[in-house]
């Protein structure tokens, strides 16, 4: 029986994605936005060979988070965990294993129950993930344009919560990007903004959350800097341990403690 929980990410933003957790019995890659060479050189940073990976997990088929899948899968032959609506068979060509997932249904990876969450982003079938090990909750989540009802109570209570703090506002106003693709990014169906993750904050058990990672940090319209000042707005007490997940080095393992 393993003991412990562990997340870290080889990269997180709009360049490329992959998070990956492991409870020393299951180790789950979610996403894959980086060519197969530049994974492993990512992998070993963090400790691991490609060979540990027992499964992938997608939440769309957006580049950046799915851009490696299936070269990797072709490569070492992980099971690929994919929605219908994502996985196009003519663009990512043959893969050894695809499970097609229910976004409506909990099912499990060895050790590790996953329940997909659906989310408002502009992709065909797009779902984020809460992952479970003897009652640790980790939840993911990125690549949505607004917190909906369900996401709220779905990410209510976790462990460690991974959540996108993709723009500030007046920087994406401001900001490099042509007319449409500031409305893209900052629409319902886009990305979340610092103060949208803040929001999603409030209604959280904040002292059951022991870890919270910034994620999916837009690198010309946010600053890390402007995020952390949002979040910790309505962290007003709260005792847990902040993170910042950026675009090359990801971040570091974090580890928590199984309950039994
Ligand atoms: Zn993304
Ligand atoms: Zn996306």
């Amino acid at each position: 029986m393993s003991t412990a929980l562990q997340i870290a990410s080889l990269g997180s933003g709009s360049n490329g994605n992959a998070t990956i957790v492991d409870d020393g019995e299951t180790c789950l890659l979610i996403d894959l936005g980086f060519s197969v060479k530049e994974t492993e050189k990512r992998l070993r940073r963090i400790g691991k060979v490609p060979q540990d990976i027992d499964a992938i997990l997608v939440t769309h088929e957006h580049a950046d988070h799915i851009h490696g899948v299936a070269p990797f899968a072709r490569k070492y032959h992980p099971p690929v965990y994919i929605t219908p609506g994502s996985h196009n068979p003519q663009k990512m060509g043959l893969m050894p294993k695809v499970h097609h997932v229910n976004i409506h249904r909990k099912f499990t990876i060895g050790s590790l129950e996953v329940e997909p969450v659906p989310v408002p982003h502009d992709s065909a079938e797009p779902c984020q993930y809460l992952v479970t090990a003897n009652e640790i909750k980790i939840g993911l989540l990125t690549d949505l344009g607004h917190v909906t009802p369900f996401v709220v109570q779905q990410y209510r209570c976790c462990e460690i919560l991974l959540l996108e703090c993709n723009h500030d506002l007046a920087m994406l106003a401001n900001g490099p990007y042509p007319y449409k693709l500031k409305q893209r990014v900052g629409g319902n169906q886009g990305h979340l903004n610092n103060e949208q993750a803040a929001g999603l904050l409030k209604s959280m058990q904040l002292d059951r959350l022991e870890h919270l990672v910034l994620m999916h940090i837009s690198e010309k319209n946010n600053k890390s800097s402007l995020a952390v000042d949002a979040v910790k707005q309505v962290l007003y007490g709260w005792t847990g341990k902040m993170h910042i997940a950026d675009q090359s080095a990801g971040f570091d393992w974090i580890t928590c403690k199984l309950k039994k």
